[in-house]
C-alpha cells in the first residue's frame, strides 16, 4: 500500500485516532511507555500512511519496506499503527502487555505479529540490524527501504555509532534513520545526562546525508521524504524535533511521562485534551489552505 496523494488532514486526523488508540491500549495494560509514542505517532503515521511501500494484507511481501523500531519501549505507537493500516484488528490493541499477547512490551519477533519485522528493545541495536538489512538488499539488487526509528537518548549507546560509521562506509543509501528528537530521556534532558549537540554535524561527520524537520509537521515531513531519491548511496538521517507527550497536554515535555501509563481515572481527561489538541491542529491545518 503507497497513498501518493499527500493530505495533511486525513494524516492528522488519522494521527489523533492514533494517539487515542495508544492511550486506551495503555490504560488497559497498567503500564508503559506513554511519552515517546505519543511523541511519535505523527512521523509513524507519515510513514505507514503516506511513505512506506508496504501490504498489509501482505505481511511478508518480499519487495516491502522494513521498518526497524530500535526504540523498541515505543512498542504501542508501532502496534498501533500497524492495526490501523489494517495489520491485524484493533481490538487486540487492548491486550498489550498480557501475558500471552502478541503485544508484548517491547516488540518480539517470536509472538508472530504480521508486520512486525525484528525484536528490539535492548538500546542501541537496531541501526546495526537496519544496515544489515540495507546490506542484504543491496547485495540481492532490491530497491526497498529500511526505516530505523531510534530515540535520541537511545544515541548514548556507542553501537549506534559503529552501524553509523559501517552504513556510510557501505553506501547504503536506502537506510533511512528517523532520530526521535525529543531531548528528554528516562532520566531528564539529554543534554543533561550525556550532551548529543552538535548532533546534525556528528552525522554529517559519519558521512550521513542529515535532514532536521518538525516530528509534528505533515506537510514539512512530506518535503524532506520527497527528497530521498536523490540521496544516491549515502544514508540518510532524520532529526525529528518532537514533543514528548504530543497531544495531551497536561504531560506534554514532562520526562516523568517516559515510562508511565495513565490510570483509568486520567483516560477521560486524556481523551478530552487531545480531542482539544485535534481541534486546534484541524483548525490550523484549515487556515493554512
Ligand atoms: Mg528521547
Amino acid at each position: 500500500m503507497t497513498q501518493r496523494i499527500f493530505n495533511s488532514a486525513v494524516l492528522k486526523e488519522k494521527a489523533m485516532q492514533i494517539r487515542r488508540d495508544i492511550l486506551r491500549s495503555l490504560v488497559a495494560a497498567g503500564s508503559g511507555h506513554t511519552g515517546g509514542s505519543l511523541g511519535m505517532a505523527d512521523v509513524f503515521t507519515m510513514l505507514y500512511f503516506h511513505v512506506m511501500n508496504h501490504r498489509p494484507e501482505m505481511p511478508d511481501w518480499p519487495d516491502r519496506d522494513r521498518l526497524i523500531l530500535s526504540a523498541g519501549h515505543i512498542a504501542p505507537v508501532l502496534y498501533t499503527t500497524l492495526a490501523h493500516a489494517g495489520y491485524f484488528p484493533l481490538d487486540e490493541l487492548l491486550t498489550l502487555r498480557k501475558a500471552g499477547s502478541r503485544l508484548q512490551g517491547h516488540p518480539s519477533r517470536g509472538s508472530g505479529l504480521p508486520g512486525l519485522e525484528v525484536s528490539s528493545g535492548s538500546l542501541g541495536q537496531g541501526l546495526s540490524v537496519a544496515t544489515g538489512l540495507a546490506l542484504a538488499a543491496r547485495i540481492d539488487g532490491k530497491t526497498w527501504r529500511v526505516y530505523c526509528i531510534l530515540g535520541d537518548g537511545e544515541l548514548q549507546e556507542g553501537s549506534v555509532w559503529e552501524a553509523a560509521m559501517s552504513a556510510a562506509h557501505h553506501r547504503l543509501g536506502r537506510l533511512i534513520a528517523i532520530i526521535d528528537r525529543n531531548r528528554l530521556q528516562i532520566d531528564g534532558n539529554t543534554e543533561h545526562v550525556m550532551r548529543l549537540e552538535p548532533l546534525a554535524e556528528k552525522w554529517q561527520a559519519f558521512g550521513w546525508k542529515v535532514y532536521t524537520v518538525n516530528g509534528h509537521d505533515f506537510s514539512a515531513m512530506n518535503q524532506v521524504f520527497s527528497q530521498l531519491d536523490d540521496c544516491g548511496d549515502v544514508p540518510v538521517v532524520i532529526i525529528a524535533n518532537t514533543l514528548m507527550g504530543k497531544g495531551v497536554g497536561m504531560i506534554e515535555n514532562d520526562y516523568r511521562w517516559h515510562g508511565k501509563a495513565p490510570g483509568a481515572g486520567e483516560l477521560p481527561h486524556f481523551l478530552e485534551s487531545l480531542e482539544k489538541s485535534y481541534a486546534q491542529v484541524n483548525q490550523s491545518t484549515h487556515e493554512n489552505e
